[in-house]
């Protein structure tokens, strides 16, 4: 049997911010860090749940991607090999949503 090549390709669907924060891992370079705590250094290839607050990852981002454009879809396949159990979604997505939701906190203030 012969496996159809696969192919990364982004898609779009709706979340609810504060869920998505609540268990999103965010990778920078080296280590990843808690985005419900901000704990840092997290091994983001073999971390099940957050060592600070003990949240278990769903959700991961990565702000390599943002930086080496070229190497998102490989980012992808090793994320996807690597953790399977959690949603690679996009860190600037995410970042505008936070950036947007803060702003509409703080003016309904
Ligand atoms: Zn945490």
């Amino acid at each position: 049997m012969t496996m159809a090549e696969q192919h990364y390709l982004r898609s779009y669907k709706p979340f609810v911010l504060e869920e998505v924060k609540k268990s999103l891992l965010i990778i920078g370079d080296l280590s990843g860090n808690c985005a419900s705590c901000n704990a840092l250094g997290i091994n983001a290839y073999d971390t099940k749940a957050c060592p600070e607050c003990g949240t278990v990852f769903k959700y991961i981002a990565s702000r390599r991607l943002e930086t080496h454009p070229s190497e998102r879809f490989q980012l992808a396949r090793r994320l996807a090999e690597k953790r399977p159990d959690l949603l690679l979604i996009d860190y600037q997505d995410y970042q505008k949503a936070a950036g947007a939701k803060a702003a509409k906190d703080f003016f309904s203030l």
